[in-house]
């Protein structure tokens, strides 16, 4: 837990957030500005950078967000038509939270994936 991070904030119950799945090690919640009609967030619970950082400290965790964004793409229906998974990373990522995350984004045919 860092005190300054709003996902560890989320994951300790000090913020609110819609959580729509939840494991030992993952924590899974509706992100707060929607890209598409389904955008969910999975985090780990322990604190991790971004997902480099996360691979290279803890693969067995990597692995728990990755089936955790499988589980909410079933849980929000969209295993049948489609979805997204991204991690931004880094500045060139477009990565503002930088408590790793998989946004889950499905629920209408989504656009080019870089601009
Ligand atoms: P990034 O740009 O780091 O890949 O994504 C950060 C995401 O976190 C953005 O899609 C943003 O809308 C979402 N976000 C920022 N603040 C909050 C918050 O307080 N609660 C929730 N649920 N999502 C947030």
């Amino acid at each position: 837990m860092t005190s300054d991070c709003l996902f560890c904030r989320i994951v300790a119950g000090e913020l609110p957030a819609a959580i729509v799945h939840e494991t030992a090690t993952t924590l899974a919640f509706r992100d707060i500005a929607p890209k598409a009609p389904v955008h969910v967030l999975v985090v780990p619970k322990a604190h991790h950078a971004d997902v480099a950082e996360l691979a290279k400290a803890d693969p067995a965790l990597a692995g728990d967000v990755l089936a955790a964004a499988a589980a909410v793409a079933d849980l929000e229906g969209l295993v049948g038509s489609g979805f997204r998974v991204i991690f931004n990373t880094g500045e060139h990522g477009g990565q503002d939270v930088f408590h790793v995350h998989a946004h889950v984004l499905g629920g209408r045919r989504l656009g080019p994936m870089v601009s």
